[in-house]
C-alpha cells in the first residue's frame, strides 16, 4: 500500500493538509488502571505483559477469534479479538502493551475487541491507547492505525505552520494559537485542551462564515438590478380573480418584496414558511409584476415534479395575461404555453427575451441558458443555491443583477438567522391560510400499532392515501431502523388490498418521477420512503403521514414530514412510531405532538442537540459548521461578527488577508 495514494483519497496531498484533517469523534483510553481496579462498563486503558495468545479457528458456529490472558502486578485478564485471530501473529507471550476498550463480563470480566498497542515501539508516547485518542473518517484501503501513525510524525512539522489569524484576535477572543491547536485537535493532551482547540475550530467556522456573508453583501451593495415599479391596480386585479383571499402575511410578504423590487439595490430576500402556507402564490405575483414589465423571470425548482407542479399552477393563474410566455424547461422536458417544443427551440427563445415565465429546474438553468433581460430569480425550496450560481446568472445576464427571492420551508430558528444569513432579508409566513385543521399528531405506543393500522385503512378506504417514511434505505441497516424496502414488503403483508410503493434516493430521477406521479394519480396508496423524499410537493389527497423511527430525526425535520398532509380540507395525521423508550426520547417526542409551531421546535432542537441535527443531512447545506455546530454559542457569532466587520472594513477585498479569501471562497455557497 502506498500510503500517500491512499491519502490522496482523503483530499491529502501534503503535510500541511495532512494536519488539517481533523478528527471527528475521539475515544477516550486516557483513564489506565490497574486490572484489579476494573469494573463492568469502564472505559480503561491497561499496561500489561501478554502471558498467553492463541488464535482459534472458527467452527461449528465459533467464531474466528483471538484470546489472550494478560496480567499486571495486581492480576490478570482476559482479552478476546472476535474475528481476528490474526491479532496472534502480532502479539506475542511476553510482550508488553497497553490494551484500550470498555470492560465487559462475560463469564469473567474480560476486554472484546481492545485497541492494542506494543509499548512505545515507533513513538515515544502512545497513540492508540492510554491517552485520548482521534478517530478520523477513512478512505481507501487506510486503516486507522496507519493515519494516526501518519499524523503523529506529521507533528513534527508543526513549526512550519504559521498563525494565520491577526495575533490581536487570537488575544483578544483568548483563542488556542494554531501550533497548540492542531496538535491537540489530533492528540489532546487532556478533555480541557481537547474543548479549547474545539473552540478555536468553531470560531473560525463561524468567523469565516460572517467574513463570506458580510463581503457578499457589502459587493451586492454595488451592484445594480433593474428597478421594477410596482403596479398597484395589476396586483389587486389579479389578486381579486383568485380564488382565495390572501392570508395577512402573504401580502406582509409580497409587499416587502415589491418594495424591495422597486430599488435598483438587487433584492437578496428568503421567504420562510411551513409547507402548505402558500409560499408560491406570493412567489407568482412578484413575477408577474417584472413580467408585465417585459422581462425574465426563472423559477429554479429542486425536481422535476415540483418544476411541473408549478408550471401547471402558472398556466392556471396567468390565464388573463397571454402576451406572457409560461416556459417549463427540465432534463426531460421543453414546453411553451403547455405545448411540447424543442430545448433548443425554448432556450434560443429565452436568448431573445421578453415577458418569459421559465419554470425549470436548476440543474438546466446552470448550463447553456443566455438569458436576455432576467430581472428576477425565484428559488423554491433550496439552500445550496447559493453565491456561485447566483454569479454565474449575473453573468449570463451581462451588466444588470437579478434581483433574487429564494423561499424555504426549513423553520430555521431565529438565533441562527443573524449567523447564517447576515446578508439575507426575510419574509416570513407564519400563519398559512384559515381554514385548514390541525395535523393530528400521536405518539405511536409500539403495543398500539395494529390500531394505528387499522385507522389508516379506514383513511385509505374513504379515499386518502398516506406516506410512510423509513430512516434508512438498506436492510442491512445496522441500525436495526426499519428499512424502507423492507417495510414496503412489510406494508403489503399489512395491507393486502392497497397499492404500496417506494421512492428513496438512490433511485434514478425518472423512477422517481413515475412513483410520485403515480401517487399523484393515486394509482399508490401508501408511499413508503426514506428521509430524503422530494421536498414540497403537493398530494392534497394524503391524510396520514407516518414517522417510523421517530426518534432518529430532529424535531423540525419532523415537523417538515407533517407537512406533507393536511394540504386540503381533509382531516390529517401523523403517526410517530419509536422502538426508543428512553425517557428522554419520549419526552421529546411527546413535545412534538404538542407543538405545531415549526421555529419553535427547530429552537429547542438548537438547545437540546446543536444545529447539526436540527436539518437533514440532504439538504442542510450547513454541513460545514462541524465544530460550530457542536457547541452553539451567540457570544462567539457576535464576536466573530464584529471582527468580520472590522476587517473588511480596512481591507474589503481582503488583498492583505489571502489566507481568509481562500478559505472563504470556497465556502460561501453553502450559504444560502
Ligand atoms: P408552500 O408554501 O409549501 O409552497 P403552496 O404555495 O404550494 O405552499 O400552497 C399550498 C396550497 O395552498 C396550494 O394549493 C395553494 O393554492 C393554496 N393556497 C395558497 N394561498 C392560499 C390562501 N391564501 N388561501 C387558501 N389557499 C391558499
Ligand atoms: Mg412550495
Amino acid at each position: 500500500m502506498n500510503i500517500q495514494n491512499e491519502l490522496k483519497k482523503l483530499g491529502i496531498s501534503n503535510t500541511q493538509e495532512l494536519l488539517f484533517y481533523f478528527p471527528y469523534r475521539y475515544e477516550d483510553f486516557s483513564n489506565v488502571v490497574k486490572i484489579s481496579d476494573i469494573h463492568e462498563g469502564d472505559q480503561i486503558s491497561i499496561k500489561a505483559v501478554v502471558k498467553d495468545i492463541k488464535a482459534l479457528n472458527g467452527f461449528y458456529g465459533r467464531v474466528a477469534r483471538a484470546e489472550a490472558v494478560i496480567s499486571d502486578d495486581t492480576g490478570s485478564l482476559k482479552a478476546v479479538w472476535f474475528n481476528q485471530p490474526y491479532i496472534a501473529k502480532y502479539i506475542s507471550k511476553g510482550d508488553e502493551v497497553f490494551l484500550a476498550g470498555r470492560v465487559r463480563f462475560y463469564k469473567t470480566l474480560q476486554l472484546q475487541n481492545p485497541i492494542y498497542e506494543k509499548i512505545s515501539a515507533y513513538f515515544d508516547e502512545q497513540i492508540h491507547t492510554a491517552r485520548i485518542i482521534p478517530v478520523y473518517k477513512l478512505a481507501g484501503n487506510l486503516s486507522l492505525r496507519t493515519l494516526r501513525g501518519e499524523m503523529y510524525r506529521a507533528l513534527d512539522q508543526l513549526p512550519l505552520i504559521k498563525e494565520y489569524l491577526p495575533a490581536k484576535m487570537v488575544a483578544e477572543l483568548g483563542l488556542m494559537d494554531i501550533q497548540t491547536m492542531v496538535k491537540n485537535a489530533h492528540f489532546p493532551d487532556s478533555l480541557e485542551l481537547l474543548e479549547q482547540a474545539k473552540r478555536r475550530l468553531a470560531f473560525e467556522e463561524i468567523f469565516y462564515a460572517q467574513l463570506a456573508i458580510q463581503k457578499h453583501k457589502n459587493e451586492i451593495e454595488k451592484e445594480k438590478a433593474r428597478a421594477i415599479p410596482f403596479n398597484r391596480e395589476l396586483v389587486q386585479e389579479f389578486i381579486a380573480d383568485l380564488p382565495f383571499e390572501l392570508t395577512v402575511d402573504q401580502k406582509k410578504a409580497l409587499w416587502e418584496i415589491l418594495q424591495d423590487m422597486q430599488h435598483e439595490l438587487p433584492m437578496n430576500r428568503l421567504l420562510e414558511g411551513d409547507v402548505g402556507s402558500g409560499k408560491t402564490m406570493v412567489a407568482f405575483i412578484s413575477a408577474l409584476e417584472a413580467l408585465k414589465n417585459g422581462l425574465q423571470v426563472a423559477m429554479l425548482c429542486p425536481t422535476e415534479i415540483l418544476a411541473q407542479q408549478h408550471y401547471n399552477n402558472a398556466i392556471k393563474y396567468f390565464k388573463k395575461h397571454p402576451q406572457i410566455s409560461l416556459m417549463l424547461l427540465t432534463s426531460k422536458k421543453a414546453l411553451v404555453n403547455g405545448k411540447p417544443t424543442t430545448k433548443n427551440n425554448l432556450i434560443a427563445e429565452i436568448g431573445h427575451g421578453g415577458p418569459q415565465f421559465i419554470i425549470s429546474t436548476h440543474a438546466v438553468l446552470q448550463k447553456n441558458v443566455d438569458f436576455s433581460e432576467l430581472a428576477l430569480v425565484i428559488i423554491d425550496e433550496q439552500h445550496r443555491f447559493g453565491v456561485r450560481q447566483r454569479a454565474a446568472l449575473k453573468r449570463k445576464h451581462k451588466d444588470l443583477h437579478p434581483h433574487l427571492l429564494s423561499m424555504t420551508a426549513t423553520p430555521i430558528p431565529r438565533t441562527l438567522k443573524l449567523a447564517l444569513f447576515g446578508d439575507l432579508q426575510i419574509s416570513q409566513i407564519i400563519n398559512g391560510p384559515a381554514g385548514r385543521k390541525t395535523t393530528v399528531t400521536k405518539l405511536v405506543q409500539p403495543d398500539a400499532r395494529n390500531l394505528a393500522y387499522e385507522f389508516i385503512a379506514k383513511q385509505i378506504e374513504q379515499g386518502r392515501q398516506a406516506f410512510v417514511v423509513t430512516p434508512l434505505i438498506e436492510e442491512s441497516d445496522k441500525l436495526g431502523v426499519k428499512a424502507a424496502t423492507a417495510e414496503v414488503e412489510n406494508l403489503k403483508k399489512v395491507f393486502p388490498k392497497f397499492n404500496v410503493g417506494l421512492l428513496h434516493g438512490k433511485m434514478k430521477a425518472a423512477d422517481k418521477e413515475q412513483i410520485m406521479q403515480d401517487f399523484l394519480a393515486q394509482k399508490i396508496d401508501i408511499l413508503v420512503s426514506t428521509s430524503v423524499i422530494e421536498v414540497g410537493v403537493d398530494v392534497p389527497n394524503a391524510s396520514v403521514m407516518v414517522i417510523e423511527g421517530a426518534d432518529r430525526f430532529g424535531l423540525a425535520q419532523l415537523h417538515q414530514f407533517r407537512g406533507r398532509v393536511g394540504r386540503a380540507e381533509h382531516q390529517s395525521y401523523c403517526f410517530l412510531f419509536t422502538d426508543n423508550i428512553n425517557e428522554k426520547t419520549l419526552e421529546r417526542l411527546d413535545l412534538f405532538t404538542k407543538t405545531n409551531n415549526g421555529f419553535e421546535l427547530a429552537e429547542i432542537d438548537l438547545k437540546n442537540r446543536g444545529f447539526g441535527n436540527i436539518f437533514g443531512e440532504e439538504q442542510s447545506g450547513f454541513y460545514y459548521f462541524k465544530y460550530f455546530s457542536l457547541q452553539f454559542d451567540q457570544d462567539l457569532i457576535k464576536k466573530a461578527q464584529t471582527w468580520a466587520e472590522k476587517i473588511l472594513a480596512e481591507d474589503p477585498k481582503l488583498k492583505e488577508h489571502p489566507e481568509m479569501l481562500s478559505k472563504i471562497e470556497d465556502k460561501v455557497i453553502h450559504l444560502e
